[in-house]
């Protein structure tokens, strides 16, 4: 499933092609996929100027001049894809946009169809909807605070279970997930209010490191996400820990086990992130990563 860096990638390459652009036509072939205000989606979106394309949260939104926005969630293997008219349509293409005086269309692909759009025309809560809201777009952990990530991480929870939950964090999922707590030096079953501020400093910093790093390699393809120009992240070849299992740790030589946290397969070196005892305890990792 595309998390952060995937779709930051998606939401800068559709933007690099298409902003500025107007739309010419919308071929929908899937109707269902489209969520939001009920107004046909070629009749809403034609002759608008798309303005700018950005990511929040784990969501590509297409700003149109005049206030309306297309959002588009990934799903788990929804692609967006600035393809060549002439390029043969792949199957599970759901809906094109074309633009005026460009050859270049917009394509949304999606096999398992987990993924969603939805219009909006205006910022009415009780206007006229079909289908559910697009999900909330949470604290972005490449904006927030060092303090407002302390105050979010006070809480009765596995710090992993917490960090996945697209709520009150959006974008990290199990990749970036483990890969922080590795380089944090914190073992993912810790409750998240027994970190200390030390530690809650070094996963700050490690979280924002990561998915830097991933957005600057173009995000992870470890199995069905692509760019928006169709190729795949790099990302993959830098993780440390996630599907290494058997590996040495590149800090400490030790094997990266695979463990079960909030019922997620998890990767972790024992060594460099032992399981802390409550706040207080005095444990914790004798070397930054
Ligand atoms: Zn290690």
């Amino acid at each position: 499933m595309p998390e952060l860096p995937e779709v930051e990638t998606v939401a800068r390459g559709v933007g690099r092609h298409i902003a500025g652009l107007t739309v010419e036509w919308v071929h929908l072939e899937r109707k269902d996929i489209v969520y939001g205000h009920p107004a046909p989606l070629c009749a809403a979106l034609r002759g608008r100027r798309v303005q700018k394309v950005v990511r929040r949260g784990k969501q590509v939104h297409l700003d149109l001049v005049g206030g309306a926005c297309l959002i588009v969630h990934l799903g788990m293997t929804g692609k967006l894809l600035v393809a060549d008219r002439d390029e043969p349509i792949a199957r599970h293409t759901h809906l094109r946009l074309t633009f005026r005086r460009r050859r270049i269309e917009l394509r949304f692909v999606d096999p398992r169809r987990f993924g969603r759009i939805w219009l909006i025309l205006d910022a009415e809560p009780d206007g006229p909807w079909i289908g559910r809201r697009p999900p909330p777009v949470a604290a972005d952990p490449l904006r927030i605070s060092l303090a407002d990530f302390r105050d979010l991480l006070n809480r009765d929870r596995q710090i992993k279970a917490l960090l996945l939950d697209q709520q009150p964090l959006s974008g990290v999922g199990n990749i970036y997930c483990d890969e922080a707590l590795y380089r944090a030096g914190i073992h993912p079953g810790t409750r998240a209010a027994d970190l200390d501020a030390s530690m809650v400093g070094r996963l700050w910093r490690a979280l924002r490191r990561v998915l830097n790093e991933s957005i600057a390699a173009g995000g992870t393809t470890v199995s069905d996400y692509r760019s928006a120009d169709n190729t795949t992240g790099w990302y993959q070849h830098k993780l440390r820990v996630y599907q290494r299992t058997g590996h040495p740790c590149r800090q400490c030589g030790t094997r990266i086990q695979r463990i079960a946290v909030a019922g997620r397969g998890t990767f972790i070196c024992p060594q460099c992130q032992p399981v802390s005892r409550r706040r207080g305890s005095g444990q914790t990792p004798r070397r930054r990563l």
